[in-house]
C-alpha cells in the first residue's frame, strides 16, 4: 500500500510552527515509507478564507523544504461534498433538521451532560425533505462504542450517545470542515491521517461518518500539541509565531526542521537530524505522546549548530545568505568572509551577526560616550597612547598574528606584561565599546587604515 498523507490547513492565518510540525511529520512520513504527501487548503469557510495566508502557508513550506506532491483547494469539491451529503440522507444515513441554532443551543441547556437530540432525527418522513433553512445531519447509532486505533494514541473509544449528529452540510449547501474532510481525504487517497491532538475526538466521530458513507477507514496519528516552557497551550507570549518570522531573525530551515522533529521524535540522545536523515529514519509511530516543549534556548543551539555547518560546507552561500539580507555589509567578498569568521562564534542567529558585522564596520560611537569605554581611555596614560599608536603605525604584517604579537609586546614595555592594560584602552578606542570580538583579529578584519584612522581620532 502507497502511503498518503496530508498536511491540511486552514488558510485564517500564517503557517505557526505547530502547523510546521505537522507538515514535517506528514512530509517525513510519507518519504520515509516511499509515499505521496498532499497539501490541502481547508478553505470550507470562505468568510474567513485570506490569500495572503495560503501564499504564506506555501512559501512556509518551501522554505522548510517540505515540498509537496499535490495540492487541492477544499472548496473546488463543495458539489461533490453536498452530493455525498445527499447520498446519505437517500440512503437514511443522515436527514435534514429544520431546527435552527438556537433551538438546538436550548436543547443543549436543557441537558447540558446529554448530546442534543435533533427532533428531526425521529420524524421519518420529515427527514428527507429539504427547504432553505435545513441543515443535514448525520444520523450517529444510539448505543455502543466508537474506537480507533491511533498510531500515537493507542485505542481512543467514545460512547456513542456521547456523539451528536454532527452536521453534515450547513443550510446554504457548503459542507462543514467534519464532513469535507472525510470526503476529500477519500477521495484524494490519505490513508494515513497525521494532525494535532486536538482532533483526536474528531478522529473518532469521523470513524463513523467513514462507515455510513461506506469508505475505508485510514489510519489516524494524533501528534501532542506543542506547550510553551512554562506548560501552559502555546501563545506568541511563548515565541511561537509564524515560520516567516523565524526565517526573518536567520534561523536556518535546517535547524528549525530539526528543532520542530526533536518535539516529539528521537532516537536516543541523539540531537541532530538534518532532513535528509530524518526521512530514512523517521517512524510516526515512535511519536511520543507527552506534549512536547517550546524551546527557544534548544532552537538556538541547532541554529548554532547549522550555522556553523553551513559555513564550513558551503561559505560561498552564507555569504550570499547575509547579503541577500542587507546592502550594508563591506562589499568586498573577502572582507566579509574574514568578519563572519571572526563573529560567527557570537552569535546563533544571521541577524544578530549581520548586526554585529555592520557595527564593526560602522564609524564606532565616540569612545566617552560609552561608560566603559570611556573609563577604560582614562586609564590609559598619554605617552602609553603615543607609543601603541607609533608601533602599530610602524607595524607592515597586518595580519591578526603579527598584531597581537605586537600587542603582547607593547604590554611587556608599557604594562609590566598585563595584556589588557592595552588592549582595553586600544579596544575603546577603535571601537567605541567594549564588546567586541577579538582585539588583534578585529584590528586585521578591519584593516591598518580604518584602524589607524580611529585611533587617531
Ligand atoms: N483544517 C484543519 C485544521 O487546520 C485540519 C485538521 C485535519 O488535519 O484534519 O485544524
Amino acid at each position: 500500500m502507497t502511503i498518503v498523507t496530508r498536511f491540511a490547513p486552514s488558510p485564517t492565518g500564517f503557517l505557526h510552527i505547530g502547523g510546521a510540525r505537522t507538515a514535517l511529520y506528514n512530509f517525513l512520513y510519507a518519504r520515509h515509507m516511499g509515499g505521496r504527501f498532499l497539501l490541502r487548503i481547508e478553505d470550507t469557510d470562505r468568510a474567513r478564507h485570506n490569500e495572503a495566508a495560503v501564499a504564506a502557508i506555501r512559501s512556509g513550506l518551501q522554505w522548510l523544504g517540505l515540498a509537496w506532491d499535490e495540492e487541492f483547494l477544499q472548496s473546488d469539491g463543495f458539489a461533490r461534498h453536498a452530493a455525498e451529503a445527499e447520498r446519505l440522507v437517500e440512503e437514511g444515513k443522515a436527514y435534514y433538521c429544520h431546527s435552527t441554532q438556537d433551538e438546538m443551543a436550548a436543547l443543549k441547556s436543557e441537558h447540558p451532560q446529554r448530546r442534543a437530540v435533533s427532533p428531526w432525527r425521529t420524524r421519518a418522513a420529515a427527514r428527507v425533505e429539504q427547504d432553505s433553512t435545513a441543515v443535514i445531519r448525520v444520523l450517529t447509532p444510539d448505543a455502543g462504542q466508537t474506537a480507533i486505533d491511533d498510531l500515537v494514541q493507542g485505542r481512543v473509544v467514545l460512547q456513542n450517545t456521547d456523539i451528536d449528529d454532527f452536521v453534515l452540510l450547513r443550510a446554504d449547501g457548503t459542507p462543514t470542515y467534519m464532513h469535507a474532510v472525510v470526503v476529500d481525504d477519500n477521495d484524494c487517497g490519505v490513508n494515513t491521517i497525521i494532525r494535532g491532538d486536538d482532533h483526536l475526538v474528531n478522529g473518532v466521530r469521523h470513524r463513523l461518518l467513514y462507515e455510513a458513507l461506506g469508505y475505508e477507514l485510514p489510519n489516524f496519528a494524533h501528534i501532542p500539541l506543542i506547550h510553551g516552557e512554562d506548560g501552559a497551550k502555546l501563545s506568541k507570549r511563548h515565541g511561537a509565531l509564524g515560520v516567516e518570522h523565524y526565517a526573518e531573525q536567520g534561523y536556518l530551515p535546517a535547524a528549525i526542521c530539526n528543532w520542530l522533529l526533536r518535539m516529539g521524535w528521537g532516537q536516543g540522545d541523539r540531537e541532530f537530524f538534518t532532513v535528509a536523515e530524518a526521512q530514512e529514519l523517521f517512524d510516526i509511530r515512535e511519536v511520543s505522546k507527552a506534549p512536547a516543549r517550546l524551546d527557544i534556548k534548544k532552537l538556538d543551539s541547532y541554529n548554532c549548530h547549522y550555522l556553523r555547518t553551513l559555513w564550513h560546507e558551503a561559505p560561498a552561500q552564507l555569504l550570499q545568505e547575509l547579503r541577500g539580507r542587507t546592502s550594508e555589509l563591506p562589499p568586498q567578498d573577502d572582507v566579509l568572509r574574514a568578519a563572519v569568521e571572526l563573529c560567527l562564534e557570537r552569535h546563533t542567529t544571521l541577524a544578530s551577526l549581520i548586526a554585529e558585522i555592520i557595527s564593526l564596520f560602522a564609524v564606532p560611537a565616540h569612545p566617552l560616550l560609552d561608560p566603559k569605554a570611556n573609563k577604560a581611555l582614562h586609564e590609559f596614560a598619554d605617552a602609553d597612547c603615543t607609543a601603541c599608536v607609533d608601533a602599530l603605525v610602524a607595524l607592515d604584517d597586518w595580519s591578526a598574528e603579527a598584531i597581537k604579537a605586537k600587542l603582547k609586546e607593547l604590554a611587556d614595555e608599557l604594562a609590566e606584561g598585563k595584556f589588557g592594560k592595552i588592549a582595553r584602552p586600544l579596544r575603546a578606542a577603535v571601537l567605541g565599546r567594549m564588546d567586541s570580538p577579538d582585539l588583534a583579529r578585529t584590528m586585521a578584519v578591519l584593516g591598518k587604515t580604518n584602524v589607524m584612522a580611529r585611533l587617531n581620532h
